[in-house]
């Protein structure tokens, strides 16, 4: 195989002290490492390495008590090159210029391995929702939607859920971009309620796009599903599906985990009391009794036949990727893999499907809902997920194909894959 990364420098923050290395960096090591196989042109590369557009707000809110807080919102457009930018919008404490960069070059990659006319995009707000009020989340949202409706558009700039937000939080953002546009507007954001335009199957699409990864990765491999067993890391909107879709095709699941505990069971997870357990406890699995609790690291180390790390970014490093045991990984989160990791992986002979194609079934379902609210006509569950399920087995080939072609990993493919539509598309519109 090809050597997969550069490693990604350390890079130091104001006071001097070294933090993690830039997200945007290891995405970039990855480009170049895909951009010299392809033989692709400088020129494209070095377009491809510059976000298009960054933005970053101040937003001022009233709090609870009174007092006003200002927090940090960013939206960067890393490329337009094949159509509208799409990505999502997170809330989280983590969320900075760096991360959201590498977040929305990694959407330009995902929408063209899924075949869909857009570009990337990602946004975020440095908070921490699960610390917030419903009220205060609410006129965040719209503080956000306010402060940047300039960049947003039906066939401009199309936000969706990411971490830390969902249905609510684009109901919120809809509202007030129709408002300040004045006209209702449903195509300019995806991932919404169903009464507000949003489409059937968006809510479990991206769980369901790892299914399907999941079930092509073992059918590459020669894995028997009748006999298989699963870890799944994440227990939020894309780990829960996940779960629940992978258990249905017969796999067992050994462990799973959210963010406030992690649990292991020899005989298999009962699945359907673990999704009852976490939606009656306030949608987290702390005091689960159906299984041993054990740690985030055991669960990524732990002796089953697929993992599925579907929570956050940088999970599985140089210090825990030796230890891994799984056959194949499935990347739900973004970003979960670091650039060091990569490469022990790939040394181990253990599959990795990258999240820029495994959970691409979420922005696939969210190209179906800008579909449907673009003609005003609206599908039934299985018509989309037979869209959907249909895509994602093409995009799969299609990285798959590359990866053998170019003799490489999955991930360094479905860049080559990514690669090619986004030089196509750059030459034909050409730059002046
Ligand atoms: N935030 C999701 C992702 O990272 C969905 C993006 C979208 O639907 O636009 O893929």
């Amino acid at each position: 195989m090809a050597s997969e990364t550069k490693t990604a420098p350390k890079i130091e923050n104001t006071n001097n002290h070294v933090t993690h290395p830039s997200m945007f960096d290891a995405v970039l090591a990855r480009l170049d490492v895909a951009a010299k196989l392809l033989g692709l042109s400088e020129d494209v590369a070095e377009i491809l390495r510059h976000p298009q557009k960054e933005v970053k707000v101040s937003l001022p809110i009233v709090m609870d008590s009174g007092k006003v807080q200002v927090f940090e919102g960013y939206r960067t457009i890393h490329s337009t090159a094949i159509g509208p930018s799409k990505g999502g919008i997170r809330y989280a404490m983590d969320v900075n210029d760096d991360e959201v960069r590498a977040l929305s070059a990694w959407m330009t990659f995902k929408c063209a391995i899924a075949n869909l006319p857009y570009g990337g995009a990602k946004g975020g707000i440095k908070c921490d929702p699960r610390k917030m009020s419903e009220g205060e989340l609410e006129r965040l949202t719209k503080a956000y939607t306010t402060a940047l409706v300039d960049i947003f558009g039906v066939n401009k700039d199309i936000p969706a859920p990411d971490m830390g937000t969902g249905k609510r939080e684009m109901a919120w953002f809809l509202n007030t971009y129709s408002n300040l546009v004045g006209e209702h507007t449903p195509g300019v954001v995806t991932g919404k309620p169903i009464t507000l335009g949003g489409s059937r199957g968006r809510e479990a699409a991206t769980g369901r796009g790892v299914m399907i990864a999941t079930l092509e990765a073992m059918q590459k491999t020669g894995m028997n599903r009748k006999t298989a067993t699963a870890a799944v890391q994440g227990f939020g909107n894309v780990g829960s599906h996940a779960v629940r879709l992978i258990h249905s095709k017969g796999i067992k699941i050994l462990a799973i985990s959210d963010h406030t505990a992690a649990f292991w069971n020899e005989k298999g997870i009962d699945v359907e009391a673990a999704l009852k357990y976490a939606h009656t406890h306030g949608n987290v699995l702390k005091g689960f009794t159906g299984g041993t609790e054990i740690t985030n690291d055991e669960l990524i180390t732990c002796k089953v036949d697929v993992l599925v790390p579907a929570a956050i970014q940088n999970v599985i490093t140089a210090a825990n990727a030796p230890r891994i045991q799984a056959k194949i990984i499935v990347e739900g989160a973004n970003g979960p893999t670091s650039a060091e990791a990569d490469k022990i992986l790939n040394d181990k002979g253990i599959l990795v499907v990258p999240d820029v194609l495994a959970n691409g079934g979420g922005v696939t379902v969210s190209y179906l809902e800008w579909v449907q609210n673009k003609s005003g006509l609206y599908w039934s569950e299985e018509e989309v997920n037979t869209r959907a399920d249909a895509s994602m087995g093409t995009a799969f080939e299609s990285v798959w194909y590359n990866a053998q072609q170019y003799k490489t990993s999955m991930r360094i493919g479905s860049y080559i894959t990514a690669l090619k539509k986004l030089d196509k598309a750059i030459k034909y519109r050409g730059v002046y």
